[in-house]
């Protein structure tokens, strides 16, 4: 595994920096692989702060940082709100455009509720329904899993390791997506990671940075990942 922090934000939806100044942070970060994954189909946001209708200016941009860099990778994502009552029904994604990235996030799947209030529940057989038709790597993002999938592990692992679907294990910038104040990761269950392991369900590790702060600091998660024996996905190797 390579130092990596795959869930990043700038000033094309709601960071603070430039992708620019971003990438210049991750240097001195020591990172060697940053993710951008500006939000996009989300109505948590006004327009201009998401991609939604700027995915080709977004995508060129990061391309031309991307072919610029030496030492640090690059990796263009885009997070995808897929929530009931925020998101997007994943039918209606526009595939041929989101081909073109390096990885997509989905966030809130088969989530009721974030510790901000209630999203309304988009079952997974939903994102798997488009599975097959994105040829990138597709990951969930920072999903409480114990909580969404209780008595459920299993079966969840098997289904996300069928359909090469990655999770993200974020060590979130202040207490950002927590419950009980833990990172939802640390709620994962014995049994939980047990079928994670099993299964051979990928991870990646993220801050949902937005102002940079935290960026790459992920010490905890790494540690939680080895400690466990959980497999990277290749995205991060
Ligand atoms: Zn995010």
């Amino acid at each position: 595994m390579r130092r990596h922090d795959l869930h990043t934000h700038t000033n094309f939806s709601d960071g603070r920096f430039s992708p620019e100044d971003l990438v210049q942070l991750a240097r001195e970060k020591k990172l060697k692989i940053l993710g951008i994954c500006d939000h996009a189909f989300s109505k948590k946001l006004l327009d201009s702060y998401q991609i939604t209708t700027r995915l080709e200016e977004y995508l060129r941009h990061l391309e031309t940082i991307q072919k610029s860099l030496n030492g640090l990778m690059l990796r263009i994502g885009i997070e995808i709100d897929v929530s009931k009552n925020y998101g997007v029904d994943p039918a209606l994604l526009p595939v041929d455009i989101l081909n073109q990235f390096d990885f997509v996030l989905f966030e809130y799947v088969n989530t009721a509720s974030e510790y901000w209030g209630k999203v309304g529940r988009r079952s997974h057989m939903e994102v798997i329904s488009i599975r097959n038709q994105l040829e990138i790597p597709v990951g969930l993002a920072h999903n409480d899993i114990q909580q969404n999938y209780q008595g459920k592990e299993a079966e969840i692992s098997k289904i996300l390791a069928q359909n090469e679907i990655f999770i993200e294990l974020q060590q979130s910038e202040r207490g950002r997506n927590t419950r009980n104040g833990m990172d939802y990761y640390n709620h994962f269950s014995q049994r939980l990671i047990h079928s994670l392991v099993e299964n051979g369900v990928r991870i990646v590790c993220g801050t949902d940075t937005h102002t940079g702060e935290f960026l790459g600091e992920l010490d905890d998660v790494y540690q939680f990942i080895s400690q466990n024996n959980l497999q990277y996905h290749e995205l991060v190797m």
